[in-house]
């Protein structure tokens, strides 16, 4: 969650605190991490976060959406289109339940890159291909200086290493190109890659709120 003193914009938000250990049995060690308890931490109400935009509205990561009653909503066009219809579950596994009432917040659809506050600090960059509108977010913290968070653009080093695609995917070749275009991204900026779903990055790095990057 990129945020300064006077604003926070929150880029994903995993399963719901209450069903996170039994449903990220997969993954484990995502238990110790709960986005509403990190905000608690914080002193962060989530009604008054003002920006939301999640990477993908897969499950695992809009679980707690419906506590960002003030928000504005930021998703691709192409993600917004699926999320909110009527075969949202149906077609795309996508857990409507749990983002449902953002669909009555200020929203923008984007159709590409956008900069949140127009100054550069975070932007979203669009990278398509695990789901059709995909996103993940560039921003350029006080310590750390330029990061992009992946969503699920990538999932782990060794894929990213590798260019590994998933088979599950959405579509493959949009997939390469988005890591092509957050590969060019980086070099050009020097920004690093925090990846999502990677658990040995995650362990190495200190964590809020003992550590603001
Ligand atoms: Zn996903």
């Amino acid at each position: 969650m990129p945020r300064n003193a006077s604003r926070s914009i929150i880029a994903t938000c995993r399963y719901p605190q209450e069903s996170s250990c039994e449903r990220e049995s997969l993954q484990p060690w995502w238990c110790f991490f709960s986005p509403t308890g990190a905000l608690a931490e914080i002193g962060v109400d989530p009604a008054k976060i003002e920006h939301v935009a999640f990477s993908h509205t897969h499950g695992d990561h809009v679980g707690n959406g419906n506590l960002f009653t003030g928000a504005t909503l930021y998703m691709q066009q192409t993600e917004y289109d699926i999320a909110f219809r009527a075969d949202a579950v149906s077609k795309w596994n996508f857990e409507v339940t749990r983002y449902d009432t953002l669909r009555g917040n200020k929203t923008v659809k984007l159709n590409g890159d956008h900069d949140v506050f127009g100054d550069g600090a975070v932007v979203i960059i669009a990278t398509p291909g695990h789901t059709p509108g995909h996103q993940s977010l560039w921003g350029r913290l006080p310590k750390t200086g330029p990061v992009i968070l992946s969503g699920d653009m990538v999932h782990l080093q060794d894929n990213w290493t590798h260019r590994r695609v998933p088979s599950f995917n959405f579509d493959m070749a949009q997939s390469l190109k988005s890591m092509e275009k957050v590969a060019g991204l980086m070099q050009k900026t020097g920004a690093k890659l925090w990846i999502n779903h990677d658990q040995a990055q995650s362990d190495a790095m200190p964590k809020a709120p003992q550590f603001i990057p």
